[in-house]
């Protein structure tokens, strides 16, 4: 019997239904993986299925309101089938959960964004810049909307705008042009003036379709600006963001899935059957589950606590905390499952160089290392005070 994470009825079927998408998506990963080509028949089949409108609320015509414990199960299901796909659907999904939970727009934009969402629209925020780097450190976008009358003008560069190929709206992060502020400004899609340049050519998550967004005299409504960017809002913590670890989890479940099976039938002529009975294959088989257990009783226990707190604003560290281990974990499991298939796991062919060479985007979602590892030093220093 395996380890289940599953504890509810409604979560049995969210975790049928995302894993049977995985196993369709799973088929396409390594062709999309090779051409680079944005998975655009994923996303269509995540649009047919309801998943992309799971996180609108029942108040605003949603099926039914998604915990935080839900939403990492879904994702870390999906991401055993394609991590690209996990991890751009996790933004749109996680970014509309946000945008409910904090009620981050006026009632007229949030119930408009509702209904689109409902119909299938898709939306991400572009925050990052190639001169700001992660907007996590605190730069200021060189993107600026200046006032003309009753208008806005945008104009800009975002970087690593994760699905722009499919994204309806576009949360564009820029600065307020003769002021301090920096906010939020919903574009759409279809505006003149948006366009983009398919920078994408990683080696990780090559399916996200990150490509750069380019923003030339967008001419945008008053109220298009949905929210201006507070110190006190940024201090927020964002539960949503574990769809982050959750995706890097699924995609280290599909390598130890993959090792497993692998020891089990693969029989040399050197031993009596699988290099299952062979000890140091047996231990590191054992390693990796621990570590893989290890990472998503925190991810898990970490969301289950979001769920159930009312006064959230101290969870950021143990958020800060669910990415390191879960996304650090899932680099180690990677490699682990590697040592155990031994050379083939190199093969183009196998799976398992694309987990490998996919796990490393982790390092570089927010929040980074560094900054977890800072924030936690903090609270062992204040409460020593
Ligand atoms: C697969 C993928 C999908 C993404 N999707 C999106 C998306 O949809 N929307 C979006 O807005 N962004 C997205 N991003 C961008 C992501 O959030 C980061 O902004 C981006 O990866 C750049 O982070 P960085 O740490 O590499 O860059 P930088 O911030 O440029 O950092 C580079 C190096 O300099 C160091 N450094 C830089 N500044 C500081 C500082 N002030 N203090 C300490 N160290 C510093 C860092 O530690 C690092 O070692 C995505 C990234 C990836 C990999």
């Amino acid at each position: 019997m395996p380890i289940s994470f599953i504890k509810t009825e409604k979560q049995k079927h969210l975790y049928k239904m995302a894993s049977e998408l995985a196993e369709r998506f799973h088929e396409r990963a390594q062709e999309y993986d090779e051409t680079g080509e944005f998975p655009i028949l994923n996303i269509e089949e995540l649009k047919r299925t309801g998943y992309t409108s799971l996180s609108v609320p029942k108040e605003y015509g949603g099926k039914d309101s998604l915990s935080l414990y839900d939403f990492v199960l879904l994702q870390e299901t999906l991401a055993v089938g394609d991590g690209s796909t996990a991890l751009s659907i996790g933004w749109h999904l996680g970014a509309t959960m946000d945008l409910f939970e904090k009620k981050r727009w006026n009632e007229e934009k949030l119930s408009a964004y509702a209904n689109q969402v409902l119909q299938g629209a898709l939306y991400n925020r572009a925050a990052t810049e190639p001169q700001t780097g992660s907007p996590t450190r605190g730069g200021k976008p060189q993107t600026t909307a200046k006032k003309e009358g009753d208008k806005w003008i945008l104009s800009g560069r975002k970087s690593f705008t994760t699905m722009v190929p499919v994204l309806d709206y576009i949360g564009v992060i820029a600065s307020v042009e003769g002021t301090d502020q920096v906010g939020e400004f919903l574009v759409e899609r279809s505006k003149d003036g948006v366009t983009i340049e398919e920078t994408w050519n990683t080696i990780s998550m090559r399916g996200t379709g990150s490509h750069d967004l380019v923003l030339t005299n967008v001419e945008l409504e008053e109220n298009d600006l949905v929210e201006i960017l507070t110190p006190e809002l940024k201090a927020i913590p964002s539960g949503w963001m574990l769809h982050i670890p959750a995706c890097y989890l699924g995609i280290a479940i599909a390598a130890r899935n993959y090792a497993v099976k692998f020891a089990n039938e693969y029989s040399p002529n050197s031993i009596k059957g699988p290099i299952r009975t062979i000890p140091n294959v047996a231990r590191v088989v054992g390693e990796m589950e621990a570590e893989l257990l290890q990472a998503r009783h925190v991810l898990y226990s970490i969301a289950d606590k979001w769920d159930r707190t009312v006064d959230r604003s101290q969870l950021g560290p143990e958020l800060g905390l669910a990415k390191h281990i879960a996304t650090n974990s899932a680099l180690s499991v990677v490699d682990k499952a590697m040592r155990i298939v031994g050379a083939k796991s190199l093969h183009k062919s196998n799976p398992l160089q694309r987990y490998y060479r996919d796990v490393r985007a982790g390092l570089h979602n927010p929040p980074m290392d560094d900054m977890t590892i800072a924030k936690l030093a903090d609270l062992a220093f204040k409460e020593m005070e």
